[in-house]
């Protein structure tokens, strides 16, 4: 297959597009495409200070290479999660994110969840008795929100992909969870303390920023963080995927069809905010989900008891009430 730009030998064909292109001419392709999404959604100008989370993996990192190159005002965020499983995820995570750095000179700031909570995240999983990702999802969360507000970036751009996001909104959707729809969009405007949010590469499929990270030589970490194995996500995208297969360009349609739809959902996100009385951050609660989860992981290793696994009283359904006051899911998220 040939590049429709210049006739050269094509290393990606993309259906969806009906556009297939060689090494040389895919980076452009890439960064106007790029471009386009931030103009549509209206994201972000040049004169805006954005702080993009970058996790060590091709998303997040083709991402913050991609806004460089188009001449935005872009650091990098990381948050340790102190993961170490087989590969020592989360070290080999922060070196690929510094090696980023150093290669398109721009800052790394770098927060360590050991540090902040007092307790990395695999302990912070076993305190809770909670799934990983819940507790890692809130910090993430929590801790983009509070470090763009303290050093002044005024947008906070994460690297989900049109897969992550249709996933997603497939797993919203057979729930009808219309809290999450409400707040399912690639721009979340600022408002009461919450930093602008977007998602500038919603409408490139993972395979796009891969090819994307490989024609750049970015290096990037490839393993899936350890504890998102089996996640039901994941089964989604596979379901996903075959209906892609058959039909290019379904994801895009499911997404965008929802976009104009999603108004319907609004009255959900109608939820006022208030500072939490502990930090200030903002939360619908009096103390936010961050500080409850804070002080419950204090309490649980000063008690220096023991960590328990499953009680007889949980295995049969019964949840103890401190587990059901630590509500992981962060309404103002
Ligand atoms: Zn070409
Ligand atoms: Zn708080």
């Amino acid at each position: 297959m040939k590049c429709r730009k210049c006739l050269k030998k094509a290393i990606i064909y993309m259906p969806e597009h009906r556009l297939a292109l060689c090494s040389a001419c895919y980076s452009p392709w890439f960064l106007d495409y790029t471009e386009r999404t931030i103009r549509k959604f209206k994201m972000f100008s040049r004169r805006d200070r954005v702080l993009v989370a970058v996790s060590g993996g091709k998303d997040s990192l083709s991402l913050w290479h991609a806004l460089n190159a188009l001449g935005y005002e872009a650091d990098g965020f990381y948050i340790d999660l102190g993961i170490v499983g087989s590969n020592n995820y989360s070290e080999q995570s922060k070196q690929r994110c510094f090696e980023l750095a150093e290669r398109i000179g721009r800052r790394l700031h770098v927060v360590s969840v050991a540090e902040e909570v007092g307790a990395p995240i695999p302990e912070i999983k076993d305190l809770t008795a909670r799934e990983a990702c819940s507790a890692c999802g809130l910090i993430k969360r929590y801790f983009m929100n509070r470090y763009a507000l303290e050093a002044e970036y005024n947008v906070i751009a994460t690297g989900h992909n049109l897969d992550d996001e249709v996933a997603v909104l497939f797993s919203n959707v057979l729930n009808w969870n219309r809290g999450y729809l409400a707040r399912q969009y690639p721009v979340l405007d600022e408002r009461e303390g919450l930093k602008k949010k977007v998602k500038p590469f919603v409408y490139f499929t993972e395979k796009q920023t891969t090819v994307y990270a490989l024609v750049n030589r970015i290096a990037y970490v490839r393993d899936e963080c350890p504890y998102a194995l089996g996640a039901t996500t994941l089964s989604y995208k596979d379901l996903l995927a075959q209906l892609e297969h058959q039909a290019p360009g379904t994801k895009r349609r499911f997404l965008d069809g929802f976009y104009q739809i999603r108004a319907l959902f609004a009255e959900a996100e109608a939820t006022a905010l208030v500072p939490c009385s502990r930090c200030g951050q903002p939360t619908t609660t009096e103390v936010c989900a961050y500080c409850r989860l804070v002080e419950h992981v204090e309490r649980r290793r000063s008690a220096a008891v023991p960590v328990r696994k499953v009680a007889a009283s949980e295995a049969a359904g019964v949840r103890p009430i401190e587990h059901e006051e630590l509500s992981l899911h962060h309404p103002g998220s």
